[in-house]
């Protein structure tokens, strides 16, 4: 189905191909394509809502070490978003973090697969499947991946949200969210029927996008330099001024129809990329995180620097050498939820790197970038990080 201003339409013909093939790998019920994967969280968080005892205000529990997207469209749908730590070496949730931050109001737990890793799934869909508590698989990083079991990435979880906009995996527009039980299909076809009806228009959203994008980064460096301990006393009162941003129609079905069948060629090519990246960079002062070669994609090459000041630095340097590096993402608790302590994701943050691999990243770049952080890498002595506690 196709989400045009919350009312579900069928799939244009040109579309179906793509949709049975998403519906056969991931063992949909229902697919329902929109304009963005944020869109798809709105209306997973809207059905979890639906699932167990009535509460005053359902909880999702998101990992800390996120875009701030799917916590923000918690908000948008009337829930509470709470962060669980992550795994100090992947960034991702466990199943021990998870079953920390769980309580009476938990109705959803999103998985994000986080630069394209993956993670074996199945303890904590087991142990969420029997307290009513719905599985999301985000699926926005890791477009074509597959577990450590060789099972597709988004077929574990009750539903998985996909993301084909701008530096995703496929960069064409729009949004998808696979939903793998009958009875959550049901509760999305009634709740949609009562849906918001009315859109912010394109340009609007963009413009909100980039406001919302320039407020995020002016806070967060204020807690990355230690200049301000409470970002979240600026950023929640904000949030409502946002809130068009998450309700978003697929504007054009040709564009993804066009895309899909190059899916294996990108994945392709960004594991080249990242070939090139974990050759030219082993044995140096950081951790990569090679989870991409058994999940099949890479999002973004990513190291965790065995220094967590020099890792700024480093960035940085390499960054005035012309190479892109970011360094994704700020925990997700200090902006949205600061009584929910994530120290190892604090830790993650400080520290971690993510190289570019997509499509304009010519194999001879790649070269050149590890080049530059080899010809840096002294900025990461001097530290030890076993003594270094993130501040909290
Ligand atoms: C980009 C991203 C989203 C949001 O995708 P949109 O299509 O922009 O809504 C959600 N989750 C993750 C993990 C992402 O990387």
């Amino acid at each position: 189905m196709i989400l045009d201003h919350s009312r579900l339409c069928d799939t244009p013909a040109l579309l179906r191909p793509a949709e049975e093939k998403v519906a056969n790998t991931l063992g949909a019920t229902l697919l329902v394509w929109c304009g963005r994967a944020a869109t798809g969280l709105y209306w997973a968080y809207r059905v979890a809502q639906q699932c167990g005892r009535p509460v005053r205000r359902a909880e999702i529990i998101l990992p800390s070490i996120a875009c701030a997207s799917p916590a923000a469209t918690a908000l948008a749908a009337g829930c509470r978003p709470r962060f669980a730590d992550v795994d100090p070496s992947t960034g991702m949730l466990t199943l021990e973090t998870v079953r920390d931050r769980c309580c009476e109001a938990t109705r959803a737990v999103v998985f994000i697969h986080l630069y394209g890793q993956t993670a074996d799934l199945r303890p904590l869909a087991a142990w969420l499947r029997d307290r009513d508590i719905v599985l999301v698989e985000d699926v926005a990083q890791a477009h074509g991946a597959v577990l450590p079991d060789g099972s597709p990435a988004g077929s574990v979880g009750d539903m998985s949200v996909y993301s084909f906009n701008r530096t995703k995996i496929l960069e064409c527009g729009g949004g998808l969210l696979a939903i793998r039980r009958d009875r959550y299909a049901k509760f999305l076809m009634d709740l949609v029927d009562g849906g918001p009806r009315g859109e912010i228009d394109s340009q609007t959203a963009a413009e909100l996008a980039l406001s919302y994008r320039n407020l995020y980064h002016a806070l967060v460096t204020l807690r990355r330099t230690r200049t301000a301990n409470d970002i979240a006393g600026a950023f929640l009162p904000m949030q409502d001024a946002y809130s068009g941003l998450y309700t978003r129609s697929l504007e054009d079905a040709g564009v993804i129809a066009a895309a899909w069948p190059t899916i294996a060629r990108v994945i392709r090519k960004r594991a080249a990329t990242a070939a090139i990246y974990s050759t030219a960079l082993a044995g140096g002062p950081w951790q990569c995180l090679d989870g991409w070669r058994s999940s099949g994609v890479c999002w973004r090459y990513s190291l965790l620097p065995n220094s967590s000041k020099g890792s700024q630095n480093l960035t940085e340097l390499v960054r005035r050498d012309g190479f892109r590096v970011s360094n994704l993402y700020w925990p997700l608790n200090d902006l949205f939820g600061p009584e929910d302590s994530c120290p190892a994701a604090e830790l993650f943050a400080r520290r971690v790197m993510n190289l570019w691999v997509d499509d304009t990243v010519t194999s001879e770049e790649a070269a050149a970038c590890c080049r530059s952080l080899w010809r840096h890498a002294k900025v990461l002595e001097g530290e030890n990080l076993e003594r270094q506690g993130p501040d909290s």
